[in-house]
């Protein structure tokens, strides 16, 4: 095991899922063993990766509430070195029907613990929102990466999740570290991405990965064939910028 990801922002359309989706299935092309877990009731990195939702007997959800084991609601061999946790919108109950019970944070933790050795990288999908589920995200997790999207708001609500992770980091998980910020999105054709990026990196002490994930329409076509971008057009800048990223993130499990 090298370790688990959240990938989260609070903000909505930031490219979370994209990146979720794509970086998970472009370590599993590097060979490395992977589990994607998706936390996020819309279900969007579950069939992004090509699971049926709505079709798959038991969810995150029933692993959340406690109606199932974690190997029911696994879905093995999504791609070659891939295993789904899928969600969908049943999920979006989890937090109500887990109120009040002790150690609700830690829930998806039990769980994972119990399978994480199968696995090099666990990639978590979470929630546009700092609710329980991306709580219970950052317990489980040992590091969280925030895609932030090239655009003028893109420091709004920043500084509240970085606050959030170290709340996370002080009170319920000690290894919790930041994982990094991937920008997305960028679109060469305006000063804006640039300047933004400029922006980010001046007022960020945070780790910045290196790649750069363009706009590119093939990443938004992919979803909807069920593929993430490598499958989907390997040639696409989407899928080298992709590939690339994953590299960066082996490349930094090495140094440590
Ligand atoms: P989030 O999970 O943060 O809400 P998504 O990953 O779902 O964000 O992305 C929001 C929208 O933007 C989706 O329609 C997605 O297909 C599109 N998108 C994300 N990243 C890119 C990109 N690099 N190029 C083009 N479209 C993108
Ligand atoms: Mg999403």
């Amino acid at each position: 095991m090298d370790r688990i990801i959240a990938v989260a922002n609070q903000k909505g359309g930031v490219g979370k899922t994209t990146t979720a989706i794509n970086l998970a299935a472009c370590l599993a092309a590097k060979g490395k063993k992977i589990l994607a877990i998706d936390m996020d009731p819309q279900g969007n990195m579950t069939s992004g990766l090509g699971v049926e939702k709505d079709q798959v007997e038991a969810t995150v959800y029933d692993l959340i509430i406690g109606s199932a084991e974690i190997e029911e609601v696994l879905c093995k061999d999504v791609l070659e070195n891939l295993d789904v946790l899928p969600a969908n919108i049943n999920l979006s109950a989890a937090e109500i029907e887990i109120m009040g019970v002790e150690n609700k944070e830690y829930i998806l933790r039990g769980e994972v613990d119990k399978i994480k050795e199968n696995y090099d990288f666990v990639i978590i999908d979470c929630p546009p929102s700092l609710n329980m589920l991306t709580i219970n995200a950052m317990t489980t997790a040992d590091s969280v990466l925030v895609p932030i999207q090239c655009e003028y708001y893109a420091l709004e609500g920043l500084s509240q999740l970085i606050h959030t992770i170290e709340l996370v980091q002080d009170r319920l998980n000690d290894k919790l570290r930041m994982e990094g910020v991937v920008f997305t999105m960028y679109d060469a054709r305006t000063n804006l991405s640039l300047q933004v990026v400029e922006n980010v990196k001046d007022n960020l002490e945070q780790t910045i990965y290196k790649t750069i994930i363009p706009r590119n329409i093939r990443l938004a076509e992919a979803p909807s064939y069920g593929m993430p971008i490598n499958l989907y057009d390997p040639k696409s800048t989407g899928a080298e910028s992709y590939m690339l990223l994953a590299d960066e993130v082996i490349h930094k499990g090495e140094e440590e």
